[in-house]
């Protein structure tokens, strides 16, 4: 299995994304990334707004928060959705940034339906280590596109092989079609 390509069959209807997702040979580390501690200098979130779009991956940058490519996708065109404050729990959001990450949610839903055809989506947080969250020190927001039969997916993701263009071309797509 490692070394098979991820089969495009039983993805769905043919989309815009889906030839992104084509031959993947580049190891999924999982943990790679992953901050040493919850200090927002050793956070990626933090450091990414620094970064160039192309560098970071960053698909659009709002007031208070930005949304971006996240480098381990479950789905091609998985986003994420941050405050640009190094806060961890929803409810410490100012009423200002949870306005703007919903509204930079339901933009992201709408270029990502534009550009591909997702069918669903699953949106959501999770809110500390013990509840799934990555990078649990620093808030973000899921905006994952669902295909039918996409569930194909799922037993790959431990052996998920992305190569970096395919993350560059997604990223340029997306902020192509972001409303200015
Ligand atoms: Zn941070």
């Amino acid at each position: 299995m490692p070394d098979n390509p991820v089969l495009q069959d039983g993805v769905g209807d043919s989309d815009g994304l889906d030839r992104l997702w084509t031959p993947h040979r580049m190891p999924y580390l999982r943990g790679e990334n992953k901050p040493l501690d919850e200090s927002s200098g050793a956070c990626p979130f933090c450091r990414i707004p620094s970064m160039s779009d192309a560098e970071g991956l960053v698909v659009h940058r709002g007031r208070l928060a930005y949304v971006v490519l996240n480098l381990y996708p479950y789905a091609p065109g998985h986003l994420l959705v941050c405050p640009y404050r190094h806060i961890s729990d929803y409810t410490e959001t100012a009423d200002a940034e949870a306005v703007e990450i919903a509204d930079l949610t339901r933009s992201a839903m709408r270029v990502i339906r534009a550009v591909s055809g997702a069918q669903g989506f699953n949106i959501g947080m999770n809110q500390g280590s013990i509840a799934g969250a990555g990078i649990s020190a620093h808030l973000h927001q899921h905006v994952v596109p669902r295909w039918s039969g996409d569930a194909n997916f799922m037993p790959v993701i431990g052996q998920t092989k992305v190569l970096p263009q395919l993350l560059t071309e997604t990223r340029a797509l997306l902020a192509r079609a972001w409303p200015s």
